[in-house]
């Protein structure tokens, strides 16, 4: 039985984790893990102008993510990434790789809402630019997920349905409709440009999610597209580091998958592992 021993998606102190990048290494020893990926929020200067890594802060990060990397060869291979939101100019340019993420859901005057911030927000904000029809701002929010991988390609797709975290306690939509066609839309254009979804155990270790990102139809939707998948935390805390991995295996092979992703021990940023 696969036991997961590796993570791209990591946070530090720099932004919004609350771990050191070294005490997530040391967890990751401690947990046996072969390689671990640092995915730090990239800047939106746009959105949040004090918010992501800015300058000094960027060029801090990268020094010390490879810094640690040279300390630790041969006990553990890091990876040195971003968490690149679809709202920030980051270009990714010297990285090892960059996650893709949506976290907002915006309209033409520039107005936006984070789907992962404050639940009121929000809401008052679909009232606003969507006439309250969740399903429009639904549609809205992965045609730009969409439009935003097919034209800077990252290697991992985040948290793909990330606008559910408050509908699980608000129940503004079934996640049966909208959710499903517009994810499955997204997805098909997605996969032209990256063929690699993360299984995202963040929300259930942060938020009290039911269940990792996607859901479960359409995590199988991807498999029949011919989609991989990665299992992530998105770490913000060094003792989460592995919340909820014990239960990933079992939801990807749900969806029907016989294998995934981790990053690798040596060259090479994937390796394929059986689930079996
Ligand atoms: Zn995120
Ligand atoms: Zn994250």
């Amino acid at each position: 039985m696969y036991m997961i021993r590796s993570n791209p998606h990591t946070h530090t102190d720099y932004v919004d984790g609350k771990s050191p990048a070294r005490d997530m290494i040391k967890r990751a020893l401690e947990l046996g893990f072969t390689s671990l990926g640092f995915s730090e929020h990239a800047y939106q200067p746009d959105i949040e102008p004090l918010y992501g890594l800015t300058d000094p802060n960027r060029k801090r990060y990268i020094n010390e993510i490879l810094s640690l990397r040279r300390e630790y060869e041969g006990r553990i291979r890091i990876w040195l990434g971003l968490e690149i939101d679809r709202m920030s100019p980051e270009s990714g340019e010297g990285l090892d790789y960059f996650i893709g993420a949506n976290h907002y859901l915006t309209s033409r005057n520039g107005d936006f809402a984070a789907v992962d911030g404050d639940a009121d927000l929000l809401e008052a904000y679909v009232a606003r630019a969507f006439d309250g029809s969740w399903d429009r701002a639904i549609e809205r929010y992965f045609k730009d997920y969409a439009d935003f991988v097919e034209k800077k390609p990252p290697a991992i797709i985040a948290h793909f349905d990330l606008i559910c975290k408050s509908n699980r306690k608000r129940h503004w939509f079934k996640e049966d409709g909208a959710l499903i066609d517009c994810g499955k839309e997204a997805m098909r254009l997605m996969i032209r440009s990256c063929r690699v979804l993360e299984v995202n155990t963040g929300g259930m270790a942060r938020s009290g999610q039911p269940c990792p990102y996607p859901v479960q139809p359409l995590l199988a939707f991807w498999r029949e597209l011919g989609g991989q998948v990665i299992p992530s935390s998105d770490c913000h805390r060094a003792h989460q580091l592995d919340a909820f991995f014990d239960i990933a295996p079992e939801y990807m092979r749900a969806a029907g998958f016989t294998e995934c992703l981790a990053l690798g021990k040596g060259d090479r940023l994937f390796e394929t592992v059986s689930l079996m």
